[in-house]
């Protein structure tokens, strides 16, 4: 048995919907009254995030953090077009710059391309762009400590990593030992053929998981199937962070709320959304732990 070895995470973005100080601390403060050993913020909005006073309100609470991501159409380290590259690049440069002045040891998410539905497949110029800009940035990380994620991503916000397997093969591309594989279960959902064989293909690539239903809402309202999930987990011995991630237009800005497609309000109440989602989680970890189903 190994219970509740995996530090649980949430998303900032369940109880705040932007980065100013009030707003961060709120965050932290939450995140450690609801139970969670982690926040998970988004650097979206990196620069109006005031670093020191967040690092300051994470380390008085005790809550540990992980920095996530996306990149945009014109700032996209996929393109054939090494200006949208370039820009794409300073923006990870910069982002881990604030990882690391947080204290964070995981950068991870859509690292790899813009958060939104192409309109075109990858191009082989822009997947060598891809693996070039990462395995620098990846050495680059390596020097400070910190590990860079892959989010896998569904087919309508990236045409880079859809897949378990294709994470994997730009991973070996890439080349670097700290870089690993993020599974959610909401995209997996919607590309992967099961919940289990995808985890057992990654093993021990996998750095970082994201927990959340087909319709990004409360946890066990939707049909993810969880309980295979957490078995899987278990069988592979994951031992690295479990973060709960939901969005609602009630709390996530109207910007993002456009590019993450949160169209309606799946909920109201952050509070009670992540106390139930952290009980959801206790418990299919202990059962997964015990072989249950
Ligand atoms: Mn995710």
């Amino acid at each position: 048995m190994n219970q509740m070895k995996n530090p649980v995470g949430v998303h900032a973005l369940v109880w705040v919907g932007n980065t100013s100080p009030d707003e961060v601390e709120k965050a932290v403060e939450s995140t450690k009254a609801s139970g969670y050993d982690l926040l998970e913020l988004s650097l979206h909005d990196f620069k109006n995030l005031d670093t020191r006073a967040a690092k300051e309100a994470l380390v008085k609470a005790g809550v540990g953090v992980a920095c996530s991501r996306g990149l945009a159409f014109d700032a996209d380290v996929s393109s054939d077009d090494r200006a949208v590259v370039a820009r794409g690049e300073k923006i990870l440069q910069d982002s881990l710059a604030v990882t690391d002045q947080l204290g964070a040891k995981i950068l991870t998410g859509a690292l790899y391309s813009a958060l939104g539905k192409y309109s075109q497949r990858l191009t082989e110029t822009g997947r060598d762009n891809v693996v070039k800009v990462l395995r620098s940035l990846a050495q680059e990380a390596a020097g400070r400590g910190i590990s860079l994620g892959l989010e896998i991503c569904n087919r309508y916000e990236t045409n880079v990593v859809n897949t378990a397997r294709e994470a994997l093969r730009l991973a070996d591309d890439i080349g670097e030992d700290n870089v690993f594989i993020h599974l959610d279960t909401y995209h997996m959902n919607i590309e992967e053929s099961n919940f289990i064989q995808p985890v057992l293909d990654v093993g021990d690539r996998l750095g970082y998981v994201h927990i959340g239903e087909n319709h990004r809402g409360y946890l066990g309202a939707g049909s993810i199937d969880f309980s295979s999930f957490f078995q899987a987990l278990a069988r592979v011995e994951y031992s690295g962070p479990i973060t709960f991630e939901s969005f609602s237009s009630a709390i996530v800005s109207e910007t993002l709320s456009n590019d993450l497609a949160v169209w309606r309000n799946m909920w109201d109440d952050g509070h009670d959304l992540a106390k139930r989602a952290r009980t959801f989680i206790d418990a299919h970890v202990a059962a997964a732990a015990n072989g249950e189903r």
